[in-house]
């Protein structure tokens, strides 16, 4: 009875926002997947469970804003980037220790994951690139905490304009699409991608064929 009424609660309040600009975190992403984001697509409901695991995340980041306060290295926490026609997104902290700054970005995960993690991955190493690029920082700091064990490990990166300049290209180029209808292709190795297991559009993305996505979806 608990258990369905709190399930309830969760899917009442998820946030259905349409999305006009990307985010941040769309770097990385397939592309398909984002573009069907924007044109509202027929989604599979996001699980209760998987909103949880999302809110005790973003607790664990709390608490560790908390620390940097009093340590008082956090100089500011949760920054939107500056406003520009293309990206919003908002950074955990950005630090000052000895007297250089640098952009944190914070991800939690659970002890398995985290136990196998030798590298940042390559999208949170985007996000952060984007972050450093926005706020003209050299440095950035990816904070990754395990969820079960409450260990830590961390990874600096250093701001890379080359690669920066990509992701924006690809974030204009997948602009251009989704203002022409134009569906971008499947990933390479669809469907056994690890973002097609977790893919609400999953249904969506089996149906619609070829490169428009016009007339396909009523
Ligand atoms: S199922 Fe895979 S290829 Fe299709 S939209 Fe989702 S992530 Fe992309």
């Amino acid at each position: 009875m608990l258990k369905e009424l709190i399930d309830q609660f969760y899917l009442d309040n998820q946030k259905n926002r349409e999305q006009t600009r990307f985010y941040i975190t769309d770097a990385g992403k397939c592309p398909r997947a984002v573009f069907f984001k924007f044109k509202n697509a027929p989604k599979a409901p996001m699980d209760a469970r998987i909103m949880r695991i999302f809110e005790h995340g973003e607790n664990i980041h709390r608490s560790i804003f908390n620390v940097l306060y009093r340590l008082k290295i956090g100089v500011v926490t949760e920054i939107p980037i500056p406003s520009q026609e293309i990206i919003s997104g908002r950074a955990d902290a950005i630090l000052c220790v000895g007297n250089e700054n640098y952009v944190l970005d914070i991800k939690s995960m659970n002890s398995m994951i985290f136990r196998n993690l030798m590298a940042p991955k390559e999208e949170n190493v985007y996000q952060i690139q984007l972050y450093l690029h926005y706020f003209n920082i050299k440095k950035g700091i990816l904070l990754y905490i395990d969820k079960d064990q409450q260990s830590m490990k961390e990874f600096f990166v250093d701001y890379d304009e080359v690669l920066c300049k990509s992701l924006l290209d690809k974030f204009y180029a997948l602009k251009d699409q989704i203002e022409k209808d134009s569906l971008p292709a499947r990933l390479d190795d669809y469907p056994r991608n690890w973002q097609c297991s977790y893919c609400q559009f999953k249904d969506t993305c089996k149906s619609v064929e070829g490169d428009t996505y016009k007339n396909q979806i009523s």
